[in-house]
């Protein structure tokens, strides 16, 4: 795949007008994915991540803090706080994660949604325990009857590109589809969503002991979309396209036919997958040049907090 990719680039970016078909990237995607082989119809997103899968199986690296392609561009993480009710101990949990997977309401009736509104939800408090009778199982106080926690999840990591996936393939007692639209903005502040910084209520100190999210400039949470894939059709059977920005021309791309079309048009769709590039990215302003502006005023509050939280945070 990384083969591959490499070819596809280089066809994209060389002096060739001709039509590229990228055959022999589909075939070494059948080649190494058992899974998707054959002329079954597949999903976008689990194409996309086992593509991704497949890039870091084949780059150098290893797997915790992999500085393959894939990862460099699409890896962040998400941290997971739970808090007892009972006694108040906060435990908490980072994972890493390639993409963003955004759930829509189960009992909605709305007749349009905002790609603001599933994020919200998406890092809204959750209740656990307190099912059944039997309340949370604390670690710390033992919990019990009447005991629940509440849990929270939230953006530690920001990639340099952010990649969502609206599930829109609801598998559960009965399989189907949701068709409401949901509205994306072409600028998309992430700011709110992630941890610690001024959107959010918890102020966790960072577990690695980084400077908190406060300290960073707020083009560093700016992002803007490139790319919309879309599903038309039935859970099992359907037809797939992408709206794709270069440079600030959009281009419609259906199957062999890439037709000019516009941000507005791009911004109809009913989107199944988004993705958005960090802008400090997409007009070349160095990191080192953000970060060395805020350095100076962060220096002194940085090593407090960096004595401060040490690597004690727990994890669950
Ligand atoms: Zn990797
Ligand atoms: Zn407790």
């Amino acid at each position: 795949m990384c083969c591959e990719m490499d070819r596809a680039f280089e066809e994209f970016h060389n002096d060739d007008t001709s039509p590229f078909g990228p055959i022999t990237m589909l075939y070494s995607m059948w080649h190494a994915s058992a899974e998707l082989e054959g002329y079954g119809q597949q999903d976008a997103h689990s194409f996309f991540l086992a593509a991704l899968d497949q890039i870091h199986a084949h780059a150098k690296g290893q797997l915790s803090s992999c500085n393959c392609i894939a990862h460099q561009t699409f890896a962040g993480s998400l941290v997971s706080t739970v808090t007892c009710s009972s006694c108040q101990t906060t435990s908490t949990t980072v994972d890493p994660t390639l993409d963003i997977q955004l759930d829509f309401p189960m009992d909605s009736t709305a007749s349009s949604l905002t790609l603001g509104a599933l994020l919200r939800r998406f890092c809204a408090d959750e209740r656990i325990g307190g099912d059944h009778g039997k309340g949370y199982d604390c670690s710390s106080c033992g919990g019990g009857r009447g005991v629940v926690a509440t849990r929270k999840l939230s953006i530690k990591k920001l990639p340099p590109v952010l990649s969502f996936q609206l599930k829109r393939f609801a598998h559960n007692s009965t399989s189907s589809k949701v068709e409401t639209p949901v509205k994306f903005p072409s600028r998309l502040d992430m700011r709110p969503y992630v941890e610690g910084s001024s959107g959010t209520a918890s102020k966790t100190p960072s577990v690695d002991g980084d400077a908190p999210d406060d300290d960073l400039p707020s083009s560093l949470y700016a992002y803007d979309l490139f790319a919309v894939v879309t599903h038309e059709g039935k859970l099992d059977n359907g037809h797939y396209w992408a709206d794709v920005r270069s440079g600030d021309e959009w281009w419609h791309c259906d199957d062999d036919k890439v037709t000019p079309t516009t941000l507005a048009r791009a911004l109809g769709q009913k989107a199944y997958m988004l993705f958005y590039v960090r802008r400090s990215l997409a007009y070349g302003q160095p990191m080192s040049t953000l970060l060395a502006a805020n350095a100076a005023n962060s220096a002194a509050s940085n090593s407090a907090s960096k004595t401060a939280n040490g690597s004690t945070n727990g994890t669950a």
